[in-house]
């Protein structure tokens, strides 16, 4: 069976790629450095023989022994408030990262995949966003360290392709959501039904018009999968075009955990995105791939989720 190196692991979704992937009778090496990681979200894992942790900072060199089949390359600090608390990490893992992930993938003759984000659309001035949409990026912004490095990702890994002629591919993640998301990680799936479990204030920022859409979990492994298999070579959105405003989504959670909270308003974080919604017709088309579960069912397994741990 072939062998895949999955770069951040022991996140939300690498450990989920990790089981998923074991599963189905991969050998894995989890790269991850714990930076938001948790040996939690691996501990299933790791007396499994198909299974191998090497705890590394992927900004630095790695030297890998044996074969690898496949490179899939998510080390990145995901949630705003964890970029903006590790910019240079983040700028690092983007960019030194993805050169080095690159690298092992083309010593081995590896197939590489990127987990890229939405966030390389900035904030949209196309609705819904296709592939084709080069986006609307504030450099100098706070999220800047971490659109900016995923583009730089994107951009050195067509490099690789052209100059090395390797096989590459690049997932754009939209919002995904579900179990292992850390509590306090700031996202909103994880900071309203938090709040909505304890009965506390639902904080939505600035007026919650802003829109997201919501992946479920497995729906978004399913799709990672799927390119990873496939010979598609550009970059491909992978995410729900189930859409709502945060104010919406903020009192469907509170109907949901038949919770009696209120919700309160605070200041709309600096360059947040006022719409995002992916355009999924190549991943369709090419992947035949689109998410199965809805929002609410997604939601519903999240927070019994978030009950029980
Ligand atoms: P996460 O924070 O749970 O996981 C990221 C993992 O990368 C963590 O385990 C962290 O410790 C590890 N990591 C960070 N820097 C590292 C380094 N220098 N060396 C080794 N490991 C390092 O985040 P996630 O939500 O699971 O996101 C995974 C990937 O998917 C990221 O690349 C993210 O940009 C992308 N993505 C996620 C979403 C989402 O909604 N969850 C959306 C778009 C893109
Ligand atoms: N958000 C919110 N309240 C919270 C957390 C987030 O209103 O407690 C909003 C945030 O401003 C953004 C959206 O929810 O508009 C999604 O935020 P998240 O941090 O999950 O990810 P983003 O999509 O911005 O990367």
């Amino acid at each position: 069976m072939a062998t895949v190196l999955v770069t951040g692991g022991a996140g939300f979704i690498g450990s989920h790629l990790c089981d998923f992937l074991i599963k189905k009778g991969y050998r894995v090496i989890c790269v991850d450095n714990f930076l938001t990681g948790s040996e939690s979200n691996i501990a299933q894992l790791k007396e499994n023989p198909l299974f191998k942790l090497i705890n590394h900072d992927i900004t630095k060199q790695l030297k890998i022994e044996g074969e690898v089949d496949y490179v899939l390359h998510l080390a990145s600090a995901a949630s705003p408030i964890d970029y903006l608390k590790y910019p240079i990490q983040t700028l690092k893992v983007g960019s030194l990262g993805t050169h080095n992930a690159l690298g092992i993938a083309k010593l081995k003759r590896a197939v590489f995949l990127l987990a890229s984000t939405s966030e390389v659309y900035g904030d949209p001035k196309v609705h819904p966003q296709p592939e084709t949409y080069w986006g609307n990026v504030n450099p100098v912004g706070p999220r800047g360290v971490y659109d900016e490095a995923k583009r730089f990702a994107e951009a050195i890994t067509m490099a690789y392709r052209k100059v090395h002629s390797m096989d590459t591919k690049i997932a754009r993640i939209f919002n995904t959501y579900g179990p292992r998301m850390r509590k306090k990680d700031g996202r909103v799936v994880p900071n309203f039904i938090m709040q909505a479990i304890n009965n506390e204030p639902l904080t939505v920022y600035g007026e919650g018009l802003q829109t997201r859409s919501f992946c479920y979990i497995t729906d978004m492994i399913d799709g990672i999968y799927k390119l990873m298999l496939s010979s598609v070579t550009e970059p491909v959105n992978l995410g729900n075009p189930e859409e709502y405003s945060i104010l919406d989504f903020a009192k469907k959670i509170i109907r949901l955990t038949e919770s009696t909270s209120e919700i309160t308003y605070e200041p709309l974080p600096t360059d947040d995105p006022k719409t995002r919604q992916p355009d999924i017709t190549k991943a369709k088309k090419l992947l035949h791939w689109e998410p199965k579960v809805s929002v609410d069912d997604g939601l519903r397994k999240t927070i019994e989720w978030f009950r029980e741990n």
